[in-house]
């Protein structure tokens, strides 16, 4: 598509007009069934009239430099770097997310709808260029589930391709065969957590997400040439069992393959789960035994590492050019269509959501 010249509401990629009057959403698994003037689970899709758009295409929440290795990505061009983006808006609800304000993101999705934000908007070349400007080698979607807005994730990688960088894709895995047959081409390398092999753990965070549906996502990913590397986040209580841990690295390795990188990384307290303690660094080391003996041959460690988080980065007018006033305009959508209604919040209130 053309890229709009102002932030605007963009058609949301993959959606399908059901017979009951609902449009669906097949970017993530939810598969949303939206309503005119509702807006799906994430909060970043809205329907007008039947067709659903995506609020946060251009809008940016943070970006941060990093080595390509914090992702944790170590077997795609090591020792290169990323600029690394995210938006708002998450398809899973984790009780221990360090990203609350973008992953739920609802006052900055609410403020898009309402015409009332002033959050970065930045056009998919400006942002290519910033990467070259910086000269890191690729780009990085992530902080929150790239699948809620894979219109912009998409335009941004195709120009990025074309610049020479490579994209990295930083996932829940909750995504649609569908998204990721449209990704596929353009996408370098996924970064999936593998969070538990359990459906209890998965329906506390999303509640219709099941384990085959994350691991299937996973390998559909590899069939497709996406270069793959896994991660699993271990949470006291939560997904600490050993046995589960080489049932993990059992299934890298029967599904990826023996030399397929498995990432353990260490929970931090946060927002649900504040009173759970940090990762005794002892399950951390257990849970690489537990890998090794199954069979798996690069296992990394990481004890001062959680989830890619975005709470520590730098001010977003640190990376792009124009300075604070103009990166923070108020936002609204160019294209005038919906009228008094605004991004048709009125009704979305009213009828109170997500038809979930
Ligand atoms: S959660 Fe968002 S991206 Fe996923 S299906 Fe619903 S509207 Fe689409
Ligand atoms: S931890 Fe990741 S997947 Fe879970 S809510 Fe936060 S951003 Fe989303």
């Amino acid at each position: 598509m053309n890229a709009p010249a102002r932030y605007q509401l963009v058609e949301t990629r993959l959606q399908e007009r059901l017979a009951d009057g609902t449009t669906r959403c097949n970017l993530c698994l939810w598969r949303c069934r939206i309503g005119h003037g509702q807006r799906g689970f994430c909060q970043a899709h809205v329907n007008r009239n039947g067709t659903l758009y995506n609020l946060s295409w251009g809008i940016l929440s943070s970006i941060s430099i990093d080595a390509i290795e914090d992702k944790p990505v170590r077997h795609f061009r090591p020792g290169t770097r990323v600029l690394s983006v995210g938006s708002y808006g998450c398809s899973f609800r984790c009780g221990g997310c360090h990203n609350l304000d973008i992953s739920w993101g609802v006052s900055a999705l609410d403020d898009l709808a309402r015409g009332r934000s002033t959050a970065a908007w930045v056009r998919p070349q400006e942002l290519v260029d910033t990467a070259v400007r910086a000269g890191v080698q690729g780009i990085a979607f992530t902080y929150s589930e790239p699948a809620v807005w894979l219109e912009y994730v998409l335009d941004v990688s195709r120009l990025a391709h074309q610049a020479g960088l490579y994209t990295v894709y930083v996932s829940n895995s909750f995504v649609t065969d569908e998204a990721l047959e449209l990704m596929a081409p353009h996408i370098d390398v996924l970064c999936s957590d593998i969070k538990s092999l359990s459906d209890d753990f998965y329906r506390e965070i999303c509640r219709p997400a099941r384990v085959r549906q994350v691991l299937h996502a996973i390998r559909r990913a590899s069939e497709l040439g996406i270069h793959v590397e896994t991660r699993t986040n271990i949470i006291p209580g939560k997904n600490d069992d050993p046995r589960e841990h080489y049932r993990i690295a059992r299934w890298v390795r029967d599904h990826l393959g023996s030399d397929s990188p498995w990432h353990i990384t260490r929970f931090f307290p946060a927002y649900r789960l504040a009173d759970v303690p940090p990762t005794p660094e002892a399950s951390l080391f257990a849970a690489r035994d537990e890998a090794l003996r199954a069979g798996l041959r690069n296992v990394y460690v990481y004890n001062d590492k959680g989830c890619d988080c975005a709470g520590e980065n730098r001010p977003l007018e640190y990376y792009l050019e124009g300075g604070s006033e103009q990166l923070h305009q108020p936002r609204k959508c160019a294209a005038a269509c919906c009228g008094e209604d605004g991004v048709l919040l009125k009704k979305y209130e009213q009828a109170g959501g997500n038809t979930e």
